[in-house]
């Protein structure tokens, strides 16, 4: 596998797999342009080097081609003003050949939604699963689906994947083109390779101890995430809704909170395993619980085993809070995933504000590796102001929590292959 840096792009046309599934409003305006920008260092490193830029991307999902609600063209007008220079658009990504051919170094051609094509995903439109003719259907795309992958192939002399958001989906732009180029031809780009790194850190370079807090509303979405982590950290810290289901099955009473009774024997069964590999799992022992789900609701601290009838806990208490933040400044690799309270509230923000406080100061003053990632922690850093005090906050939801799983992202072993 060949680094972006040994490479010089020049006079060479590169395709890029970028991740432009921004939001758009009912207006066609990006609200949210972060991964447009997280993509630039890559584009530009081939500019620079005077190549010619193919990028390529999805874009929500749309039903059929064109589907006009999902077309990527709105976005061009930004990009152009994001790399200071003009952008050709091809508004079918099969038919793009002749403007490929006709780029010049310098130069940046988009192409329209690759999910446009059913074969860009491999499975068929319109038709579930279990219904009747979808193999067959399903069948038919994957055979188109190698011509269409040839095809995207062909528009470049190099390729790159920068999309860490999908590197957990074997998708023709992400993983099976990269079939088509040689191991000194396929790279990833700056944003991939960080990912990449930082995941590398929580996984395989641990420097200990390991803190891993893991939060959010259920513990049923993350399992297999935390039989994972129980292979690897010193400690685990488990907070959020999750707590409650723990707290039931240890024979405690809940009140109103979140609970998910039919997960009661999986939490005893972590708590074990957990036990037996010599983790320290950690739960709450204070939380804030609120009369109704509300910003403005009365409060108090009670102890999680005894949540009075009527009272939902959706925070965890101040000891619990230190408690967790001396455990976190003294560990030298912290992950977080998940908020430890209804932190979309104010005044239930406060357990995840002093987790956040903590790993910052982990980071700074102890010099630990700090991963925050997959979906609502990311949300909740960049809400407290403190997303560029820690070491990394990943990009990719689906993709850093299947890379937590252990799983193999198709993404990342295509181009390493
Ligand atoms: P997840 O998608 O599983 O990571 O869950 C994130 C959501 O969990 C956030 O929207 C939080 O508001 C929510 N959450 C955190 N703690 C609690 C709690 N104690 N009760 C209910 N929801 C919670």
């Amino acid at each position: 596998m060949v680094n972006i840096d040994q490479v010089n792009f020049q006079n060479k046309r590169v395709v890029i797999r970028v991740d432009f599934n921004v939001p758009l409003d009912d207006n066609f305006n990006i609200t949210d342009d972060t991964r447009m920008r997280a993509a630039l260092p890559t584009i530009n490193k081939v500019l620079n080097d005077n190549g010619m830029v193919v990028l390529m991307s999805h874009l929500g999902r749309p039903k059929k081609n064109p589907d006009p609600k999902f077309s990527i063209k709105p976005i061009i007008k930004h990009l152009e003003e994001l790399l200071g220079r003009p952008v050709q658009f091809a508004d079918d990504c099969m038919k793009a050949a002749d403007q490929v051919n006709t780029l010049k170094p310098g130069e940046v051609l988009v192409l329209e939604n690759l999910r446009f094509y059913a074969e860009e995903e491999g499975k068929p439109r319109g038709i579930e699963k279990g219904e009747e003719g979808y193999d067959e259907a399903k069948k038919a795309v994957k055979a188109s689906q190698k011509e269409f992958t040839k095809t995207l192939a062909s528009y470049g002399e190099y390729y790159i994947n920068d999309a860490f958001g999908t590197a957990h989906r074997a998708h023709a732009s992400t993983a099976l083109i990269a079939d088509y180029f040689d191991a000194d031809h396929k790279m990833f780009g700056y944003l991939m390779g960080k990912e990449v790194a930082a995941v590398n850190k929580v996984m395989t370079d641990i420097q200990r101890p390991f803190t891993a807090i893991m939060g959010g509303s259920k513990v049923s979405t993350k399992i297999e995430i935390i039989e994972n982590l129980l292979t690897k950290v010193d400690n685990l810290i488990l907070c959020g809704g999750m707590t409650y289901t723990f707290k039931r099955a240890l024979g405690g009473k809940t009140g109103n909170s979140i609970c998910e009774e039919d997960k009661l024997d999986l939490a005893l069964d972590i708590i074990e395993k957990a036990k037996q590999k010599g983790v320290n799992l950690y739960l709450s022992f204070d939380v804030v619980v609120a009369d109704r789900f509300a910003n403005d609701a009365n409060t108090q601290v009670v102890d999680p085993m005894n949540v009075p009838d009527g009272w939902e806990g959706l925070d965890c208490g101040p000891e619990s809070r230190k408690f967790y933040a001396d455990i976190i400044k003294k560990s030298k690799t912290v992950l977080w995933n998940g908020p430890c309270g209804v932190f979309e509230f104010d005044n239930f923000a406060h357990g995840s504000r002093a987790l956040a406080e903590a790993i910052v100061e982990a980071t700074e003053q102890n010099g630990a590796f700090s991963l925050i990632g997959g979906g609502d922690s990311v949300a909740c850093i960049n809400k407290f102001g403190l997303a560029d005090r820690v070491s990394y906050v990943s990009t990719g939801g689906g993709a850093l929590l299947e890379a937590i799983e252990g799983k193999e992202l198709p993404g990342i072993a295509a181009i390493k292959k």
